[in-house]
């Protein structure tokens, strides 16, 4: 990814029931998930009468440096989430997981997505006495919590759960048990699996494999399983519809993960090839990824094309994301903080940069300056993903329009604006090829414009609601059962 972004929510959860020392095992599920948020992180434990709290500003290593932090998290249940801070501002109070006192006891929430409705929810809220804590979508849903009449907490979530629009993959834990839950067009993934008999929860499963957890399936869309010594599964919604995000394959979920059922990696190679069948470069000698998001991409450009794979660009792994580090000063600092290129590989050489996409457009621009120093015969860009042109409000930490590179650009315009001699992007519909499934159970809206479900009120700016009814709501409805389309 060249680009980066300036609004949104993106997150790591995990969430485990049963196993002793069950925090130290979510810190290491939180270093698996690092990549989904950088900011921020922390850890919940229930010891079955209370709950344990430890959050803190920084990666996971920093957050849990010693191993008292562990001690004061006792108990046999625990979730963690890793944040990149976004709509709700990189303060301190809108760190996850976020813990309550209720009148039916005390609860915690990991929240990955963004709702879509939660400027309304808020303000209905507020107006019937609530006070917020933090400027974070996801504390909605523990207010909605809250005020439920429902005689079980399992009553008072469902009766939470069928408000909200948008994306959610939410792990709650109180110390009767956990609940884990997602949206049901199910935007974001969400896997179950199981470490010695006990549920474990994770955004990507390559969370279960650093401790040794099988994976055994994704929680589906519009279901909600309660752990409290059994693992009980019901459906708070039904939908027959999916909008699986297709930038995790493209982009954001680890090469190593499986997610809505597909192995990240398979999947991305299968995108690089596609590439190479658009769009070859027919004269390039070498094809070198930008590291490390789009390695597996490049490689296979590579075996779809006569040019050899190469490591052209070489990336410092102790510097943050330029995607994961809010402001725009930071991110055109970062990329010579982040990236070299490697002489020897370049000089001379006709090179294809494989990228996975382009929002902003910023890091590319710098890149392509950096292997032309490096000597460079020609850079030929090539994008495993269609432009991206329009804002994401499901989660997913986009720019505003006016900010993204493709953005009132045609693809000549934007090959000038960042300067190599030629670009090229995968095809909407390559790029849904590639994934092997079926291409209506994707969400695609950053490079189609077509939004899966209506943005009710997000809170945000008018200039960031999707521009024009005819591409938003047509394939949007909302029945009177709190059952989504
Ligand atoms: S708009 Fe793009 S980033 Fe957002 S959920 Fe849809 S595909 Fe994913």
């Amino acid at each position: 990814m060249s680009g980066v972004r300036g609004i949104g929510e993106y997150c790591g959860i995990f969430g485990l029931y049963g196993p002793e020392h069950a925090s130290s095992l979510a810190v290491l599920g939180l270093n698996a998930l690092q990549h989904r948020g950088q900011e921020s992180c922390g850890v919940v434990s229930s010891d079955g009468r209370r709950l344990h709290r430890r959050i803190g500003m920084g990666l996971v290593g920093d957050v849990f440096n010693h191993t008292d932090h562990l001690a004061l998290l006792p108990g046999m249940a625990a979730i963690g989430h890793t944040r990149y801070s976004t709509a709700g501002s990189s303060d301190y109070h809108n760190i996850q997981p976020i813990q309550v006192i209720t009148k039916d006891g005390e609860l915690a929430m990991a929240h990955n997505g963004n709702l879509t409705n939660a400027a309304a929810l808020r303000r209905e809220l507020e107006a019937a006495g609530a006070i917020f804590q933090t400027t974070t979508d996801s504390e909605v849903i523990l207010h909605l919590m809250a005020r439920s009449r429902g005689a079980s907490w399992e009553e008072r979530i469902r009766e939470a759960l069928v408000r909200l629009q948008g994306a959610f993959s939410l792990i709650f834990l109180s110390p009767e048990g956990m609940a884990v839950a997602r949206d049901p067009l199910g935007f974001r993934p969400l896997a179950l699996g199981q470490l010695d008999g006990h549920p474990v929860f994770a955004s990507e499963t390559c969370a279960f494999d650093i401790i040794g957890a099988k994976s055994v399936r994704d929680v589906e869309p519009g279901e909600l399983l309660v752990v409290n010594g059994d693992l009980h599964s019901s459906h708070f919604a039904q939908s027959s519809r999916r909008a699986h995000c297709i930038f995790e394959f493209v982009y954001f979920s680890r090469p190593d993960s499986k997610i809505f059922g597909e192995n990240v990696d398979k999947t991305r190679r299968k995108l690089g090839k596609a590439l190479a069948f658009e769009h070859p470069a027919e004269d390039a000698d070498i094809v070198i990824p930008v590291p490390d998001s789009s390695n597996t991409a490049a490689l296979g450009f590579s075996r779809r094309s006569d040019a050899k794979f190469e490591l052209g660009l070489i990336r410092n792994h102790y510097v943050g994301r330029t995607f994961i580090r809010p402001g725009q000063q930071s991110r055109a600092d970062g990329v010579r903080l982040k990236f070299n290129a490697v002489e020897g590989v370049l000089k001379d050489r006709r090179v294809v940069l494989v990228d996975d996409s382009v929002v902003r457009g910023t890091t590319m621009r710098k890149l392509i300056h950096l292997l032309r120093e490096a000597g460079a015969k020609s850079v030929h860009v090539r994008i495993a993903s269609p432009p991206v042109r329009f804002p994401c409000y499901y989660g997913m930490d986009f720019p505003d329009e006016h900010e993204l590179a493709a953005h009132g650009r045609d693809v000549e315009e934007l090959r000038i604006a960042l300067g190599s001699d030629s670009l090229a992007f995968l095809s909407l519909d390559g790029m849904l090829a590639a994934t092997g499934m079926d291409p209506a159970s994707f969400c695609t809206a950053c490079f189609s414009g077509d939004y899966p479900q209506a943005v009710v009120d997000a809170g945000l700016p008018a200039g960031r609601q999707p521009a024009g009814p005819d591409r938003l709501f047509p394939r949007t409805s909302t029945t009177q059962t709190g059952e989504r389309e």
